[in-house]
């Protein structure tokens, strides 16, 4: 593509960095850009730079934050008996839009992988044990995509928590094996949540 300008050329590079974002595409987006008034550019820019630079991770459940307790820890309506394990940010967001869960979270941060090189260690996997052993949660729903590597990385901890007493439960497989969290839809995501069933049930159907 041949550019007359520089900073048209590098304003179309870094937008076709974006995943799923082809150098046309990148044009049109940023000519699209050059027509709106400049105060749109600036705030897209600003806010861009804030997220990077402020953003911070929620120090109980580590979700994304904007202070040291993300808003859902905060709330004091919300049951912190009752943890939700899901392996990121966007399974979190898909589960609040289903409305049918008032207990906390938990992040890990991704799901076991030999594949990929992702270890127990690189998720957040100790601080879940470490709050399970406070005593407050009852109960653990396992949440995680049913991959491999879900299952793997639910057994993992359920492994782990042996020996302390805390009730371990998987999402209902309504939803098929295979589909990640973030794409199904509310209902069958609400329901699954609501008809959830214990984890050592699960394990023998497989
Ligand atoms: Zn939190």
């Amino acid at each position: 593509m041949d550019f007359s300008s520089k900073l048209l050329e590098n304003a179309v590079y870094e937008v076709s960095q974006l995943p799923g974002i082809g150098k046309r595409t990148a044009l049109r987006l940023v000519l699209h850009l050059l027509k709106q008034p400049e105060r749109r550019t600036d705030d897209l820019a600003t806010s861009l730079v804030d997220l990077r630079g402020k953003i911070q991770f929620c120090e109980n459940c580590h979700n994304i934050a904007d202070t040291v307790l993300c808003e859902i820890c905060a709330n004091p309506k919300r049951d912190n008996s009752l943890v939700c394990v899901v392996e990121d940010i966007r399974d979190v967001m898909a589960i609040e839009n289903t409305g049918q869960f008032r207990g906390k979270y938990h992040v890990l941060g991704g799901k076991i992988s030999p594949m990929e090189g992702v270890g127990p260690q690189d998720l957040k996997i100790g601080s879940l044990l470490e709050k399970v052993k406070e005593g407050v949660i009852k109960e653990l729903i396992f949440a995680l995509s049913s991959t491999m590597e879900g299952d793997t990385t639910n057994f993992y901890i359920f492994r782990q928590l042996e020996g302390i007493n805390v009730k371990t439960s998987t999402i209902a497989r309504g939803i098929a094996v295979g589909d990640e969290l973030e794409y199904a839809d509310e209902v069958t995501l609400g329901r699954s949540i609501l008809n959830r069933v214990p984890f050592e049930g699960s394990l023998r159907q497989d």
